[in-house]
């Protein structure tokens, strides 16, 4: 099969690589969509040793396809089933595996980290991480509901926005545009903070009441408050200090912020989350029961994330999409399959 592969230090090429087999209890899904994400780009810029020593090199965790071939022992999926591939292969034993926290599994492996993403023709998958997807969801809804809208939405699980709220989105990125997407359609108020012109627009067409660049405001919590006072959510998608410094000194007393960013940048400021009694909280990824939820939630509200995608390509071409991707000069990127 064709795959992208890692070269370390920000290059990549395609290449082929042997064709996996379904083993017992897996699936053999043929991809049809999978999304660029920004964790994808960390891999991305590994040196070719830490590449060798995670041992992979195939990218990508937002995995959609048609399942192909089932190995001894699968029940729940057969050949034809359209599926989104939940991203955490874990242990399925464990108190949290068992609970459907596989993403706090203490075996858990992420695809396209340590194990085969999804920038590869084919990908073997446990039965239990293949969710079926109903026939209104596309396949590019299926890829975002592996990573980019299902952060989102298990932040706006933990938020719980409302007509009585009002919702600030910090960063755009494919993440927070699920959020802004996601906020309006629970009814709240939404103002979404961004640097980049098409994901400013993308904000705009997902209903962002109010949209503030970055680059064109001088004083951004200022013009925040002309907006909408005091936001009672936060939802923190950029992991810029200086948005975690906004985030804290606009948000109402007695607010919530959620986070989904960070990687060992400096702490948060904790006096404003002091004296105004704000209350913050991490998220990372969505557990596997919330998949069930989040299907239900975007057939019913058809949000059309569709929408979010700028750029397609093809998987000979699959190396352009991640050196795009990172320009953030663009809306979703995915790569896709006829
Ligand atoms: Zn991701
Ligand atoms: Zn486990």
């Amino acid at each position: 099969m064709k795959a992208l592969i890692l070269d370390g230090d920000g290059r990549s090429h395609i290449g082929e690589v042997p064709d996996p087999v379904a083993g017992e209890g897996e699936v053999l899904v043929a991809m049809r969509c999978s999304g660029i994400c920004g964790s994808d780009l960390v891999y991305y810029h590994m040196s070719s040793d830490q590449l060798d020593r995670m041992g992979n090199r195939i990218p990508c965790h937002e995995p959609s396809g048609v399942v192909v071939d089932i190995g001894t022992g699968v029940t729940s999926l057969q050949p034809g089933d359209r599926v989104s591939v939940y991203h955490y292969f874990s242990c399925g034993k464990c108190r949290e595996c068992r609970r459907g926290q596989m993403q706090w599994c203490a075996q858990t492996r992420g695809l396209g980290g340590p194990i085969q993403g999804s920038a590869a023709d084919l990908m073997v998958v446990p039965e239990r991480n293949a969710m079926k997807l109903p026939d209104s969801l596309s396949f590019v809804g299926g890829a975002l509901i592996a990573c980019g809208a299902g952060t989102s939405f298990s932040a706006m699980n933990k938020l719980q926005p409302s007509t009585r709220d009002t919702l600030l989105v910090l960063g755009l990125g494919p993440v927070g545009l699920c959020g802004v997407a996601m906020g309006k359609a629970l009814g709240a108020r939404v103002v979404a903070v961004g640097r980049r012109q098409p994901r400013l627009q993308l904000a705009s067409l997902f209903g962002a009441d109010v949209v503030i660049d970055i680059a064109q405001t001088e004083n951004v919590p200022k013009a925040i408050r002309e907006a909408c006072k005091a936001p009672t959510l936060v939802y923190e998608t950029s992991s810029a200090p200086q948005a975690r410094q906004w985030a804290v000194d606009t948000c109402a007393r007695g607010g919530k912020i959620c986070t989904v960013a960070g990687r060992g940048e400096p702490g948060w400021p904790a006096g404003p989350i002091v004296g105004k009694e704000i209350t913050l909280q991490g998220s990372f990824v969505l557990p596997v029961w919330m998949v069930f939820d989040l299907i239900k939630f975007l057939v019913e509200k058809d949000l059309k994330l569709d929408r979010m995608v700028t750029h397609r390509f093809p998987i000979d071409r699959a190396d352009e999409a991640l050196a795009l991707f990172e320009t953030k000069e663009c809306g979703k990127v995915v790569i896709e399959w006829e």
